[in-house]
């Protein structure tokens, strides 16, 4: 495990340069994962050697990262994994990239995902599915799945992806690396390809819960190009006792045995600390967020990707008309999830089911993030396991999209009540595959939340 302060170390000894082509080197050896899609060559060495030559400085210089495919960036290609962006080069970069440029840090190349974020496992790709970190024979979850392999494998040590409804979590968690998603607004989205603009977020991986903090501590900034942007909460008081609440709803039969205990275990050695105590909360409506969720993502994507349509970007399918272009560039840029989205999307958005899907919906996210801040009013903070599996087979889930859905059973909550979350390594199964355990924090809390999340990492 190779941890940002490993990373400047190695810099320091050698020279940014040389740190930058042990990356490259390191992308190459592990072609087979299918983690990285492309690499940023020239402006990296550029700024490596910038780097070296004192022209470039900051908390981060020389530090490399790579980005999910959803982040635009300069002199690189931006797909979105998807068809449609094949080959698409966007005219600006995204605020989250700058901001670590600024920071010294050296962008070295863009992860796989599920095209568009849509799925968790990331075999949704049109560039094919990345394998596990630890296990190549099992997904690496999703969507941001590339982004957890990179930083699994120490090829770089933070990378950042997009968690719209749990995809740096959960791949985090699959993986065995730590997976945020920030409050909702408090990371800038300007650049990032949409997948639903009502719970996107900007997500941070790293090896630690300090190392995302550091990240989270730079890319936390009001930018004036996302308008739903709110400043966190920096101060982190110490409390003379840390109530955490463990959420029953998420620790029910569905959950492998495995996953329950390593989360159980690892609070029976927190409760061990005197500063710690540690209770059962129930939130009822927690079992219908999945649902909730896959109405309200589903109508957001579909009104999203309505931009591409084979004219302002990427790719396009000539046709006999105008429409038949549409029809064509959409039939072939899109894959089958990103179809069923939009179809679902449309279908509960239609002025005769808006009623009975889209508008119901909304009351019961109101309902989810009631009961949340209720529960805040006692705890600090909310734990509970972040998957109901560990990592699963290629192909496991593929004849039955619902079943797929169901990975994202205890993420989606904190995305649609707009909540920072994070996940952090807790064990591994009985087939050594990593568990990771889930923690929840009050709006902008972040930063108390991950100083919490280094505790726990502590008491294994
Ligand atoms: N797996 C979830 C989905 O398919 C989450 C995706 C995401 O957070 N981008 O919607």
């Amino acid at each position: 495990m190779k941890t940002i302060s490993d990373f400047q170390a190695e810099i320091k000894e050698t020279s940014a340069s040389q740190v930058l082509q042990t990356t490259l080197n390191a992308i190459d050896a592990n072609k087979d994962y299918n983690a990285v899609i492309s690499v940023v060559k020239d402006r990296a060495l550029e700024r490596a050697a910038a780097v070296d030559e004192g022209t470039i400085t900051g908390p981060l210089a020389g530090v490399p990262f790579i980005a999910k495919d959803m982040f635009n960036a300069t002199d690189s290609v931006t797909t979105s994994s998807s068809n449609i962006l094949r080959d698409y080069h966007s005219s600006y970069q995204a605020t989250a990239i700058t901001l670590l440029e600024d920071a010294g840090a050296i962008l070295v190349g863009k992860a796989n995902n599920d095209a568009f974020g849509h799925g968790a496992s990331t075999e949704n790709s049109d560039f094919g599915p990345t394998k596990n970190a630890i296990d190549d024979t099992k997904v690496a979850g999703g969507s941001s799945g590339g982004s957890a392999v990179v930083v699994a494998l120490d090829i770089v040590p933070f990378s950042v992806g997009t968690d719209t409804g749990g995809s740096t979590r959960q791949p985090g968690s699959f993986n065995g690396v730590v997976g945020y998603k920030p409050t909702y607004g408090a990371i800038s989205r300007y650049g990032v390809i949409a997948m639903a603009s009502s719970t996107d977020t900007v997500g941070i991986l790293a090896h630690t819960s300090r190392d995302v903090a550091v990240v989270t501590d730079l890319l936390a900034n009001i930018d004036e190009h996302d308008q739903v942007m709110v400043p966190l909460d920096r101060s982190v008081e110490s409390k003379p006792t840390l109530k955490i609440g463990v959420v029953r709803e998420y620790m029910t039969d569905e959950v492998s045995e495995d996953i329950r205990r390593a989360v159980q275990s690892r609070l029976d050695k927190a409760t061990k600390s005197a500063n710690i105590q540690i209770e059962e909360v129930s939130l009822p409506s927690l079992p219908h967020s999945i649902g909730t969720y896959y109405i309200l993502v589903p109508a957001e994507v579909s009104s999203n990707l309505a931009r591409f349509d084979g004219v302002r970007y990427g790719q396009q399918k000539q046709g006999a008309n105008l429409t038949d272009m549409y029809e064509l560039t959409r039939q072939a840029g899109f894959n089958s999830e990103n179809k069923r989205r939009i179809l679902i999307g449309s279908f509960v958005l239609s002025s005769g089911y808006y009623d009975a899907y889209y508008e119901q919906a909304l009351k019961v996210r109101s309902m989810i993030l009631d009961d949340l801040n209720e529960a805040f009013k006692t705890f600090d903070i909310l734990v509970g396991p972040t998957t109901p599996s560990t990592a699963f087979s290629f192909g496991e889930h593929s004849t039955d999209p619902v079943s797929m859905y169901l990975a994202d059973v205890m993420t989606v909550a904190p995305s649609l009540a707009g909540l920072p979350a994070v996940s952090i390594p807790v064990g591994v199964d009985s087939t050594g595959l990593p568990i990771g355990m889930q923690l929840i924090g009050p709006q902008k809390s972040d930063f108390s939340l991950l100083k919490c999340a280094e505790l726990m990492e502590g008491t294994s």
